[in-house]
C-alpha cells in the first residue's frame, strides 16, 4: 500500500510539474504574440526629482496588460523573456517607445530625462550601440537627456568588453546608470573603472535606513564614494520622510519612489506637466 501511495505522489507531482510547465509555455506564447503585435504592453514612467523635489526626469517601467489575467508584473514576465530572448525585441521596442515620448514631454517645455532599463542579454548584443543611436536620433531628443539602466548583471560577464561598449555608448552621448547597486556582486572599485554616470541604490538599502545602522552606514559610504568619484546618486524606493532626511541630510542627487509618485501611463505624466 506504501508503494501504491508513492506511486501516486508521484504521479501527482509529474501533473503540477506539466501544469508549471504549461502555464509557462503559455505565458511565452502570449508575451509573443504582445509583441508581435505590439499589443498589451506598455510603459508606465516614475517621476524622478531632485532634492529640492523639482522633476528631473522619469524612469520607464513596463506593463504587460494581459487579456485574461490582468496587470502582469515586470518582476514575473522580464525573466521569461530574458529565457526566451524576447528581450531583444522588447527591449528595442521600449527604447523606442520612451524616447518617443520623451520627444513629446518636450512641447511640455519640461527638459526632462529618461531612464531605461536595459537587459544583460539585450546589453550585450552586437548591436545594441546602433540600437540606441538609432532611437536617440529617430526621436530626435539629445543624446545626454536618456539614462540607461544597467544592472550589475551587466557588469560581472566580463568587464573588459563590458567597459569598452559603456564607451562607445558614451561617445554617443547618452547616461549610464547603474540599477539595483548593492543586490550584486560588483563594488564601488568597479566604479573607477567604468564610465557611469549614476548609480541607483537598492530599495532594499532605502528600506530601512531608520532603523537598521547598517544600512545606513552602508549608504552614506555610497553617498560619499560617488561624490569622490563624481558619480551622481538616485536613491531608489524612497516611501516615507525620515527616509527623505537621512538622504538629503547627506546631499544625495535623485529621488525616486512611491513618496513622490508611482509608475503612472504617460498620459497622466503629460497631464501632471500641462499645468
Ligand atoms: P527597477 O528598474 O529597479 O525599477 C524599480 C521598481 O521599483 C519598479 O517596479 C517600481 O514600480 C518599484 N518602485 C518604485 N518606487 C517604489 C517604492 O517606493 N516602493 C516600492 N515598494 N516599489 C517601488 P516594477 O515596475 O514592478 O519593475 C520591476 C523590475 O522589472 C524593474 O526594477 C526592472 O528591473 C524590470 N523592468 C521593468 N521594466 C523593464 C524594461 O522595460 N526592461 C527591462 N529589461 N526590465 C524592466
Ligand atoms: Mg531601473
Ligand atoms: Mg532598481
Ligand atoms: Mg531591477
Amino acid at each position: 500500500r506504501a508503494k501504491e501511495g508513492g506511486r501516486n505522489c508521484v504521479r501527482f507531482f509529474e501533473k503540477s510539474m506539466q501544469e508549471a510547465a504549461e502555464a509557462r509555455f503559455n505565458l511565452e506564447r502570449e508575451l509573443k504574440q504582445a509583441i508581435e503585435a505590439e499589443r498589451d504592453l506598455t510603459l508606465y514612467y516614475q517621476p524622478q526629482v531632485d532634492a529640492s523635489g523639482r522633476l528631473t526626469g522619469t524612469e520607464a517601467l513596463l506593463r504587460w496588460r494581459h487579456p485574461g489575467q490582468g496587470m502582469i508584473s515586470p518582476a514575473v514576465f522580464i525573466p521569461v523573456a530574458e529565457d526566451t530572448s524576447l528581450i531583444l525585441p522588447i527591449g528595442r521596442w521600449v527604447l523606442r517607445q520612451a524616447c518617443h515620448f520623451l520627444a513629446h514631454t518636450d512641447t511640455h517645455k519640461h527638459a526632462l530625462r529618461m531612464s531605461v532599463n536595459v537587459s544583460p542579454r539585450q546589453f550585450h548584443q552586437a548591436d545594441f550601440v546602433s540600437q540606441v543611436h538609432q532611437a536617440v536620433r529617430d526621436a530626435g531628443i539629445p543624446p545626454e537627456r536618456l539614462t540607461l539602466e544597467l544592472t550589475e548583471g551587466v557588469v560581472i560577464e566580463d568587464i573588459q568588453s563590458t567597459v569598452l561598449k559603456m564607451r562607445e555608448l558614451k561617445d554617443l552621448g547618452v547616461r549610464l546608470s547603474i540599477d539595483d547597486f548593492g543586490t550584486g556582486y560588483s563594488s564601488l572599485s568597479y566604479l573607477k573603472r567604468m564610465p557611469v554616470d549614476e548609480l541607483k541604490i537598492d530599495r532594499s538599502f532605502i528600506q530601512d535606513l531608520s532603523t537598521d545602522s547598517n544600512d545606513a552606514a552602508l549608504v552614506e559610504a555610497i553617498l560619499s564614494v560617488c561624490r569622490h568619484l563624481r558619480v551622481s546618486v538616485m536613491a531608489e524606493g524612497v516611501e516615507t520622510e525620515e527616509q527623505l532626511h537621512f538622504l538629503r541630510a547627506r546631499r544625495c542627487d535623485g529621488y525616486q519612489g512611491y513618496y513622490f509618485g508611482m509608475p503612472m501611463p504617460g498620459e497622466t505624466l503629460l497631464q501632471s506637466l500641462g499645468d
